[in-house]
């Protein structure tokens, strides 16, 4: 079990940590996506919200388990889509910057 951030936009991971305790499961998301770890607590507040202190991810390479994992930045320049067996699941790649 693992948890895999498509990308690093508080409205994507505020709940990671309570999954992360909860569970005792990695966290992953894409090296390319630091800079946007570092912001989410300050763009959280800019929309309104708090959230929970993110646990630290760990670095996602190109294959976690059964996924193959794509860079497919543009939404965010650490966003991945996860394939497996023919299907795609892509978060908010489609929603280019
Ligand atoms: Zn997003």
């Amino acid at each position: 079990m693992a948890v895999v951030a498509t990308h690093l936009h508080f409205d994507h991971v505020a709940a990671v940590a309570d999954l992360v305790d909860s569970t005792g499961a990695p966290f992953y998301a894409h090296p390319a996506d630091w800079a946007v770890y570092k912001t989410l607590n300050a763009i959280a507040e800019e929309w309104g919200f708090r959230i929970p202190d993110i646990p630290t991810p760990r670095p996602l390479g190109e294959r976690l388990w059964i996924f193959d994992v794509w860079h497919t930045l543009g939404h965010t320049p650490g966003s991945v889509s996860l394939v497996v067996d023919g299907s795609v699941f892509t978060r908010d790649t489609p929603f280019y910057r």
